[in-house]
């Protein structure tokens, strides 16, 4: 099967007792056994739940996985990921990640004994140079939220493979339909499914998509026994936005092309990030490891440098929303320093370069004049 027709009919079949072509939404929380021990296969919701049955297959098929697990957010998932760790171990990530994923990291995790090296990935020796015998887990973003950097999943797979570290990549940006970590060699793949996957921006979700079923019952058995599963009703939404998740990106990606260059020549933008421009230094990268397009979203800073600029620039916008998040097909725009990266102290946000003139945009699937025409009408305002 083709992702198009994946997306819609991978690891789905219509309800066995009522042809029902759609899973029914589930609102159990028990299911009632013949004799002692003897069930159809669900016991009890937290454990498995068929509506999220039928999500983490269709997730397991997108993403050319043994086992799909579906959680209560994008961070449930890493967290229960980070559950593989003992004091001790040591993990090496990438410098710019989800301020959610590094406050979990540095605030819970290093609490507990687990060492962190935050690098750039670009420097594959500097990398491996890192790599002991206590490295148990690599855990990067590509591309990265905010600054759009890319890390070579093939490349670190190599090595991560040759020593024996467990590699997982948050795919949330470039979504399946884009970037396939697993076939790449990753191990894991995580979502924040609250963006591209529900694709709505009416649900919090996450997943993990995991290469070999052993680690897949591993994970489950956290899952299972650590208790953030996804309900019946979040399953079904998030179900159902992956059966448009082609027809949206590839409209995001349109849409993110022609806004990346109209800010390029504007004359009063400084930087444009965003991997489908031949000025972004991992472009060659980008064209090689995402397949169809380059996405959604696209950083930006004032050649004023002035955080005032970026301010009133959002203030003024009337089509994109002032919000966090991302990946719904409403267009959306936000500050990173002041809003999704605000957890990430401001010396370190210097240090890696999220900047207070920056803005993040999550162009949506309107139609690209009035998205242009609003940002030219807020950045004229200035
Ligand atoms: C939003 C996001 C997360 C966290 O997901 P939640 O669903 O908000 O818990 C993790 N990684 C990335 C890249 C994100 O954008």
């Amino acid at each position: 099967m083709k992702f198009n027709t994946k997306v819609i009919h991978g690891g789905q079949q219509h309800d066995p007792s009522t042809g029902a072509v759609m899973p029914p939404v589930y609102h159990t929380s028990t299911f009632a056994q013949k004799s002692p021990g003897v069930h159809t296969g669900y016991e009890y919701s937290r454990a498995d739940n068929p509506t999220r049955t039928a999500l983490e297959h269709a997730l397991e098929s997108i993403e050319n996985g043994a086992r799909g697990l579906a959680f209560s957010s994008g961070l449930a998932a890493i967290d229960c990921v980070m559950k593989l760790l003992k004091p001790g171990d040591e993990v090496i990530a990438m410098d710019d990640l989800y301020g959610g994923t590094y406050r979990l990291f540095t605030r819970f995790y290093e609490d507990m004994g687990i060492r962190f090296h935050f690098i750039s990935m670009n420097d594959l020796a500097d990398f491996e140079a890192k790599i002991n015998e206590k490295t148990k887990l690599v855990w990067i973003e590509t591309p990265t939220n905010p600054l759009m950097k890319l890390a070579d999943i093939e490349a670190i797979a190599k090595i991560t493979k040759k020593h024996g570290v467990l590699f997982a990549v948050d795919n949330t940006f470039a979504t399946p339909y884009l970037q396939k970590p697993l076939d790449l060699g990753a191990d894991i793949v995580m979502h924040s499914a609250t963006k591209y996957l529900g694709g709505h921006s009416d649900v919090i979700a996450g997943a993990l998509v995991i290469k070999e079923e052993a680690l897949g019952k591993q994970l489950h058995f956290t899952q299972f026994a650590t208790g953030a599963t996804l309900g019946p009703q979040e399953s079904f939404l998030v179900l159902r936005g992956i059966k448009t998740l082609h027809l949206r990106v590839e409209r995001h990606c349109f849409n993110g092309q022609k806004v990346a260059e109209f800010l390029e020549q504007h004359p009063l933008i400084d930087k444009v990030l965003y991997p489908g421009l031949a000025s972004h230094p991992h472009h060659e990268l980008a064209k090689k490891q995402m397949k169809g397009g380059f996405g959604g979203m696209v950083s930006f800073t004032f050649k004023s440098g002035a955080k005032q600029d970026a301010v009133s620039f959002l203030e003024k916008l009337k089509v994109f929303t002032l919000a966090e998040s991302l990946g719904g097909v409403e267009s959306l725009a936000n500050h990173p320093a002041l809003m999704t990266h605000a957890s990430i102290p401001a010396e370190k946000r210097a240090e890696i370069g999220v900047t207070d003139d920056m803005v993040r945009l999550s162009v949506g699937v309107e139609d690209i004049e009035d998205l242009i025409s609003d940002i030219e009408q807020a950045l004229n305002a200035n």
